[in-house]
């Protein structure tokens, strides 16, 4: 800097500061508006030598006085604020997409149209992964609650017009007998009007198919029973090279009450103690293993690993890459 420039630089530090705003009140830019959306809701991993896409359907508010049993609200509400939570705690709907190489095939798929605008975008956010409805060859349904079965289904037809739907016959026999819900709690109502609805189509085109029990659907893939949360609620575990993924449903729905305190049980299982009981053989089972879990409920994108620790078991969310070298063969 010239000696010239650096004493005008200075003249113009000593000016008062109402002596400079003439020069420096250029107008600003318009102020950008706030866009208030967010990516699309998909996020990808490789489990071996398969695909695994997350596909996000929507966040929806969990009223958790209302609906988580089996622990006090004092401490639900102790153990929200150690994660800087507070009731309602927004949940997401998670659905995965697996992609064998072979196969495509969809793990649930969110509420369509029966959780108002907190569900159904999983159709969009399926293309923005870069698929098509039409490339899906199989549909395995965890349990058929509607923010699992509502997406099958688009004005009364098949949302997938290629798809064969899998789910336990524990689960169809129950959710689609009409017996069943003149017996079953009033708030269980929706639940089979919205599986019977979204299944229709389905149904009248001879393309859903019920399994019993553990059953193999896919090379890669198994079906394990993981009842209680409703009667054929089902575990699928993925396995590619010696990784293992278990899309595990709705084992898990609120992960900072039920990862610490896996007691904690929901007003919606079907059985509280089975349900109670397969998410605690699971956490062992998961934590023992280090199996990658697929959660339909936890923050998405719902994927991750879970640890025992002094205060029951925790949450770790996977470590977000870009990389997806399948393993070799
Ligand atoms: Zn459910
Ligand atoms: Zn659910």
């Amino acid at each position: 800097m010239t000696r010239s420039a650096r004493s005008a630089l200075l003249a113009l530090a000593l000016l008062p500061a109402t002596a400079l705003s003439p020069i420096l009140s250029i107008p600003a830019e318009a102020a950008a508006p706030q866009v208030r959306t967010q990516a699309p809701g998909f996020y990808r991993m490789m489990l071996g030598r398969t695909e695994i896409t997350a596909l996000l359907d929507g966040t929806h508010p969990f009223p958790i006085h209302e609906v988580v049993n089996g622990i006090g609200t004092a401490s639900a509400d102790a153990l929200l604020e150690r994660s800087s939570l507070a009731p309602p705690v927004e949940g997401s709907i998670n659905a995965f997409l697996v992609n064998t190489g072979d196969r495509l095939v969809l793990i649930d798929s969110g509420a369509g149209v029966l959780y108002g605008a907190d569900g159904g975008h999983l159709m969009a956010n399926l293309r923005a992964a870069g698929y098509a409805p039409e490339q899906v060859d199989e549909i395995y349904l965890t349990h058929l609650h509607r923010d699992h079965v509502g997406g099958v289904d688009r004005s009364g037809s098949m949302a997938f017009p290629n798809a064969v739907i899998r789910v336990s016959r524990r689960d169809s026999d129950y959710w689609l007998d009409p017996a069943n819900k003149a017996t079953a709690p009033g708030f269980l109502g929706p639940m089979f009007d919205g599986a019977a609805a979204s299944l229709k189509p389905y149904v009248a085109a001879g393309r859903l198919a019920p399994f019993d029990g553990e059953t193999q659907l896919l090379p890669e893939i198994r079906a394990i029973p993981g009842p209680g949360h409703t009667p054929g609620h089902t575990i699928y575990q993925v396995r590619s090279d010696g990784q293992t993924l278990l899309a595990w449903g709705d084992i898990v729905h609120v992960a900072a009450i039920q990862f610490p305190y896996p007691a904690a049980t929901l007003k919606y299982d079907s059985d509280e103690p089975d349900a109670r009981r397969e998410r605690e053989r699971l956490f062992a089972e998961a934590a023992r293993n280090g199996y990658w879990i697929a959660a339909a409920h936890i923050s998405f994108p719902g994927l991750g690993h879970i640890r025992r620790d002094d205060q029951g078991y925790h949450w770790l969310p996977a470590n977000y890459t870009t990389v997806m070298v399948p393993a070799a063969p």
